[in-house]
C-alpha cells in the first residue's frame, strides 16, 4: 500500500490531538493590550528556558531575526553572517529592507564559523567602511544540513564579540535539535548571546510561531518593531499554548527524529542512485545523486515520498514530529527499490 511520507521540511508538521487540547483551552485576551495569558506565559516560559530576561511572541522565524537585527544595528551598519545564513538567503532581502544594513558573508565549514574566521572582517574605524555592529549565527545551521555549534565553539566567538563592542545574535531555528545533539544545556546560553530566535512551527511542531530572548530593554524595543511590521497579534494565546504545549512534551522526543535520520541516512548510503551522503547530526540530510536531482524527486514522489532539491544534484530530507517508524521503513524500502 502507497503512503505518503512527507520530508519536506520540519515546518509541515499538524498539531497532535494533545496539542489541539491545550490550544482549545488557552486563556486568551488582546495581546496587543498586553492582556493575553498564555502569551506572557510563553514568553516567559521562553526567556527562563535560555536563562534570558523577556521573550517576544512573532508569527514567524523570519520576524525574529529580522527584529533582532533591527535592534542591534544602526542604518549603514554592517553584519557578519555565514555564506549560508537563512537571515541573508532566505528572509527576502530583509537585512537591507528593513535595517539598511550591509551583509559580510564568510564561508564557514557547513555554515560554521569560528572567532579566527570572523576576527579580520571587523572593520577598523574608517569613514570608508560601514560599522560592524553584529554577527549572526545559526545553530543548527539549516543548508548546512542540519550542522551544530556546541557551546565550546561558540564561547571564543562570544569573547571576540564582547572585545570589539559587537552584538551576537543565534538564528536558533532548530535550537533544540543543537541541544539534543551537542548535550548543551539551554540555560547556558544567555552568557553568550544578546538575542536568540527560537522557532515553535519546526520541530517542535506547533502551527504557527517563533520567539525572540533577548534582555528588558531589548524586548521592549523589539514590540515596537514587531507592531511597525504588522506583527502585533491579538487573541494570540491560542498559538501561544500550542508553544507552550510544545516546549513541555516536544523537546527531548527530537531525538527520535534524529535517530530517524541516521536510518535513512545510511540506507542512502548504501543505494546505487545516491553518490554521496553528507554527515547528519540532527533532523536534515542533505545527499547527492548520479542522475539530476529533480528527476529522483519525482521518482520518490510517484512513491508517495515528498523532498525537494537545493541543487543540481543534491537532495535534502528534514525528520519531523508527523515521521513515525512506519514512514521511516517505507521510506528505506522504496530507496532501496529505487532505479
Ligand atoms: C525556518 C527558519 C527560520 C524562520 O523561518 P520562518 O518560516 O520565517 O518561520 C529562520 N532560520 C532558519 C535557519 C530556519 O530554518
Amino acid at each position: 500500500m502507497q503512503i505518503t511520507v512527507d520530508l519536506r521540511s520540519d515546518t509541515v508538521t499538524k498539531p497532535t490531538p494533545a496539542m489541539l487540547e491545550a490550544m482549545m483551552n488557552a486563556k486568551i485576551g488582546d495581546d496587543v493590550f498586553g492582556e493575553d495569558e498564555s502569551v506572557a506565559e510563553l514568553e516567559q516560559k521562553a526567556a527562563a528556558m535560555f536563562g534570558m530576561e523577556a521573550g517576544l511572541f512573532c508569527p514567524s522565524g523570519t520576524m525574529t531575526n529580522q527584529i533582532a537585527i533591527k535592534c542591534f544595528t544602526q542604518p549603514m551598519d554592517e553584519l557578519i553572517a555565514d555564506q549560508t545564513a537563512h537571515v541573508y538567503r532566505y528572509e527576502g532581502g530583509g537585512i537591507a529592507f528593513n535595517s539598511g544594513v550591509s551583509t559580510r558573508l564568510l564561508n564557514g565549514y557547513r555554515g560554521i564559523l569560528t572567532a579566527e574566521m570572523i576576527e579580520p572582517e571587523i572593520n577598523a574605524e574608517n569613514i570608508h567602511y560601514p560599522h560592524t555592529s553584529l554577527v549572526v549565527l545559526e545553530n543548527t545551521v539549516n543548508k548546512g544540513g542540519g550542522s551544530c555549534y556546541t557551546l565550546e565553539q561558540i564561547k571564543p566567538i562570544a569573547e571576540l564579540c564582547k572585545e570589539r563592542g559587537l552584538k551576537l545574535h543565534l538564528d536558533g531555528a532548530r535550537i533544540f535539535n543543537a541541544l539534543m545533539h551537542t548535550g548543551d544545556k539551554a540555560i547556558d546560553y544567555e552568557k553568550y548571546f544578546d538575542g536568540i530566535s527560537v522557532c515553535l512551527s519546526k520541530g517542535l511542531g506547533t502551527p504557527v510561531g517563533s520567539v525572540l530572548l533577548a534582555d528588558k530593554e531589548t524586548i521592549h524595543k523589539a514590540r515596537r518593531i514587531r507592531k511597525v511590521l504588522g506583527g502585533g497579534m491579538r487573541q494570540a494565546g491560542f498559538l501561544a499554548a500550542a508553544g507552550i504545549y510544545a516546549l513541555d512534551h516536544h523537546v527531548e522526543r527530537l531525538k527520535i527524529d534524529h535517530q530517524h535520520a541516521l536510518l535513512l541516512a545510511n540506507e542512502l548510503s548504501k543505494c546505487n542512485w545516491v553518490s554521496q551522503v553528507l554527515p547528519v547530526e540532527t533532523n536534515i540530510m542533505l545527499f547527492d545523486t548520479f542522475e539530476p536531482a529533480d528527476l529522483i524527486v519525482n521518482k520518490l514522489a510517484e512513491h508517495g515520498i515528498k523532498c525537494g532539491s537545493t541543487d543540481k544534484n543534491r537532495i535534502r530530507f528534514v525528520t519531523h514530529l508527523d515521521i513515525q517508524p512506519h514512514h521511516v521503513e517505507y521510506a528505506m524500502k522504496i530507496m532501496k527499490n529505487l532505479n
